[in-house]
């Protein structure tokens, strides 16, 4: 068994896919060749709500550069303040600090891993320039107050969208949006594992204003718009010709890709309260009401220390799992000279030794399934 079976869903688009990669050989178009802009065009229209007028996508190499370059892009100096979570993946902090900027770690909120208006609110200082909310696991952070905030305060959002493309925001007044196209910002990854992958790595901006569009898109490309003149210093990201291709084909299937994933966490979800109803051992995944989830992860959070021990007897029995996130940034080396944080940050430190991610793909059975739950069922069994 494993985490994910990119293979399997590989096999079943296979023509479709050979045939996008095979037209990028014949013609040699390796760099910017025109699937990058086709593959561009399709993902706008993709998150774009119907009616309104489509957002830029600006293609790089890979997630942590959209976040670096959404920084750079929005003209933040060394000094600014950044708010960013305490519990995710370290490509949201990481940019942060390398651009010489303050990251301000805030705690998140223990039902949904992501961040809310309250934590926000206590990283807040008068050198706060922006606040980047990663909607992790695939389930979108409470986006309208942090908005209201970042607007009051004039305030720049970045949503770190690499875990819920296809996700569905509903504000308070009914109106609907897509993860990523409500901040000044949203970048997203297209790793092979993420939920819309392709077969190297590769990345996107989702921006609203034309002209810090522009301005992403020079510099990702060296800081030129006419080339071989360089206004700005900027770096060199592409996203391959090859990729796009794939990525083109790969975005027809999203939806029914985002649909597969929350059929197999809800079987999960099922079962396993089924299995432990007062749940002494373990906690299911929480649903808002004003986000889809589309369960890039599905993460359970194990009680009484029982986790690693969880984890072992499943590894056992051929079960994969995962920890993510082991550490809460606050504890990583890399980070403790340069972090600034408002709080204690409990919830992140509790979540990093209780987390627990359970296999979930396109391609999962619940006959697959069953034997992760039998896994389980057997260490309750025990204890
Ligand atoms: C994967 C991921 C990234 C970085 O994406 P890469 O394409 O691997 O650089 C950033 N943030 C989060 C939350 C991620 O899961």
């Amino acid at each position: 068994m494993q985490m994910v079976d990119l293979v399997g869903q590989y096999h079943k688009i296979k023509d479709e896919v050979d045939r996008a990669v095979e037209q990028v050989f014949e013609t040699a178009a390796f760099i910017n060749g025109p699937a990058v802009k086709n593959f561009a065009n399709n993902l706008s229209s993709y998150i774009s709500e119907p009616g309104d007028v489509n957002l830029n996508v600006v293609p790089c190499a890979n997630g942590t550069d959209a976040l670096q370059i959404a920084l750079m892009a929005l003209g933040l100096k060394p000094g600014d303040e950044v708010i960013v979570p305490a519990f995710t993946y370290v490509a949201s902090a990481e940019v942060i600090g390398l651009l010489g900027l303050t990251p301000v770690m805030v705690d998140v909120d223990y039902n949904t891993f992501c961040v809310t208006i309250e934590n926000i609110k206590k990283g807040y200082s008068p050198k706060t320039k922006a606040i980047i909310p990663v909607h992790l696991f695939g389930q979108c952070c409470d986006m309208e107050p942090i908005l209201q905030f970042a607007k009051e305060k004039n305030i720049f959002v970045i949503e770190d969208n690499a875990q819920a493309i296809g996700a569905v925001y509903t504000f308070s007044d009914g109106r609907k949006a897509k993860a990523g196209t409500m901040g000044d910002i949203g970048c997203t990854s297209f790793f092979p594992s993420k939920n819309l992958g392709c077969f190297g790595d590769g990345g996107a901006m989702f921006i609203k204003d034309d002209e810090i569009a522009a301005r992403a898109k020079m510099i990702a490309n060296h800081g030129q718009r006419i080339k071989y003149h360089h206004s700005v210093i900027g770096c060199n990201s592409r996203l391959d010709t090859v990729q796009a291709a794939i990525l083109d084909v790969k975005l027809k299937h999203l939806d029914q890709y985002c649909q597969a994933r929350y059929d197999a966490a809800s079987y999960y979800t099922q079962k396993l309260k089924e299995l432990d109803p007062s749940g002494k051992f373990y906690v299911t995944p929480y649903e808002r009401a004003n986000s889809t989830h589309v369960y890039h992860q599905y993460t359970l959070k194990v009680k009484n220390n029982y986790r690693d021990e969880l984890k072992e007897h499943l590894a056992s029995q051929g079960v994969p799992s995962m920890i993510y996130y082991p550490l809460p940034l606050q504890e990583q080396e890399a980070f403790k000279p340069i972090t600034r944080s408002a709080e204690e940050l409990n919830i992140s430190r509790e979540l990093a030794y209780s987390v627990l991610s359970l296999p979930i793909h396109t391609e999962i059975t619940t006959d697959i399934q069953d034997v992760v739950i039998g896994a389980i069922k057997s260490f309750l069994d025990s204890h």
